[in-house]
């Protein structure tokens, strides 16, 4: 059995009863036990170390006021260094633009991409009464382009053919060009990914993303990929300009650990979470609601 950030902390708290202040001494097994917490919640080491630096350095300069016991004190300190790294607010999508709002997704293979573009227009028709169409520019996999097909019939969105002879930036100019006329108010374009980060992926989704100059460019990563997932997201950001991030397969067993650290390493707002297979199963992403999940 895993336990939790709290727990953790209840049991280190009882014995920093008495003590006046926060110190070095008092506060070093609490610290270690935050340590402990957030690597089996799958926290990345570099995260985690950063995490724990900074709950020292403000917990050594904080007094104990009032009614509090350092260990009130110190619980309040990780509370708080938590929701900073998290985010306070849950970020919105920025669609108001002259139409079509472009969303480019961006992600390793297996993230989820083509299914949380299906979830997206689910979620923009049903929540934003969008006129949404989508396109896949995966040339590589001749599957993924009807396995878009599929999910926009699913969800009723606009489904902009294109065909693995096809070139992904001429297809992406073509699916603007159609939106536009068509009063298709977001765009979501869906592209290849690779099993691992790869220049000549990065180089064609930077020059898509050069042409296309989305509105949102979203990172889609995979929940369950735990610590992995940093160096992707770290490849990702270096790469474009992402504006957030799409958590995927948080239904499982991830322990959001990878929220922590993705935010952190891109310092990119997550937007959405996918919470299921199915495709209405997408969340707007709140952080504090995460914050307690790792907290426990
Ligand atoms: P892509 O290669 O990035 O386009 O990934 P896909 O959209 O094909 O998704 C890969 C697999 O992950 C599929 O089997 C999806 O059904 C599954 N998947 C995607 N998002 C979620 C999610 O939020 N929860 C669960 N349980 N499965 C998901």
């Amino acid at each position: 059995m895993l336990e939790n950030l709290t727990q953790r902390l209840g049991r280190v708290m009882k014995t920093m009863r008495g003590e006046a202040r926060m110190t070095e001494a008092n506060i070093g097994d609490a610290l270690r036990e935050v340590r402990m917490a957030l690597l089996e919640a799958d926290v990345s080491l570099p995260v985690v170390k950063d995490f724990v630096a900074q709950v020292k350095e403000k917990a050594l300069g904080e007094d104990v006021v009032g009614s509090l016991t350092p260990g009130q004190a110190f619980v309040g300190v990780v509370h708080e260094q938590l929701k900073q790294l998290m985010g306070e607010a849950q970020v919105p999508l920025a669609l108001n633009q002259q139409p079509p709002a472009i969303i480019l997704m961006a992600g390793l293979q297996g993230a989820g991409k083509t299914t949380t573009v299906g979830k997206l227009a689910r979620w923009l028709k049903q929540h934003q009464k969008k006129k949404v169409m989508v396109v896949s520019c995966d040339v590589y996999r001749p599957a993924a382009i009807d396995q878009l097909k599929h999910v926009a019939e699913q969800v009723g969105a606009s489904f902009f053919p294109s065909s693995p002879d096809q070139k992904p930036l001429d297809i992406a100019a073509a699916a603007v060009d159609w939106a536009r006329k068509h009063h298709e108010e977001v765009l979501i374009v869906d592209t290849a990914g690779r099993l691992a980060i790869d220049q000549a992926m990065m180089d064609e989704i930077k020059a898509l993303h050069a042409q296309l100059d989305p509105i949102e460019t979203l990172f889609v990563v995979d929940a369950m990929l735990g610590q992995d997932a940093v160096n992707t997201a770290k490849a990702f950001n270096e790469t474009l300009p992402l504006t957030g991030v799409v958590l995927t397969k948080l239904d499982g067993d991830a322990r959001g650990g990878a929220a922590l650290s993705v935010r952190a390493v891109t310092g990119k707002p997550i937007k959405f979470v996918g919470v299921a297979e199915k495709l209405d199963g997408l969340e707007p992403f709140y952080p504090d609601r995460m914050a307690s999940r790792i907290l426990g």
